[in-house]
């Protein structure tokens, strides 16, 4: 099932690193600085950076709409852009194949998609 988490980076590490208490989760209209983002996850970030489990992390994450803490290396605020994303790319998809013209069709993302 999530076997996975028992080769993660995370294992045995304070959960509070990736719960950061000073900084609760938000959906991105909290208004937070970039500055106060990078102090808060930052330490959970680098543990990410070097987990061998990483995308399989993240993919749960996304799939589950974890909506709190770090995963996959991630902040929620990140994760929900990526959900946007692919929303829009979705809704484009579907439109094309019922035969509405799109901003385009040809390729799947765009140059901000990635
Ligand atoms: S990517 Fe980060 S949160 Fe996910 S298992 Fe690895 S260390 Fe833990």
């Amino acid at each position: 099932m999530n076997d996975w988490i028992q080769e993660g980076a995370c294992l045995g590490v304070r959960s509070d690193i990736f719960y950061p208490p000073e900084l609760p989760d938000d959906d991105g209209t909290a208004g937070y600085t970039a500055e106060q983002y990078r102090e808060a996850y930052g330490p959970a970030k680098e543990i990410c950076a070097t987990c061998p489990v990483q995308i399989r992390c993240l993919e749960h994450a996304l799939d589950k709409k974890e909506r709190w803490g770090v995963w996959g290396g991630l902040i929620p605020i990140e994760r929900l852009r990526i959900e946007r994303k692919w929303r829009r790319q979705r809704l484009r998809v579907r439109r094309a194949s019922e035969g509405h013209e799109g901003p385009y069709i040809e390729g799947t993302l765009e140059d901000d998609d990635v």
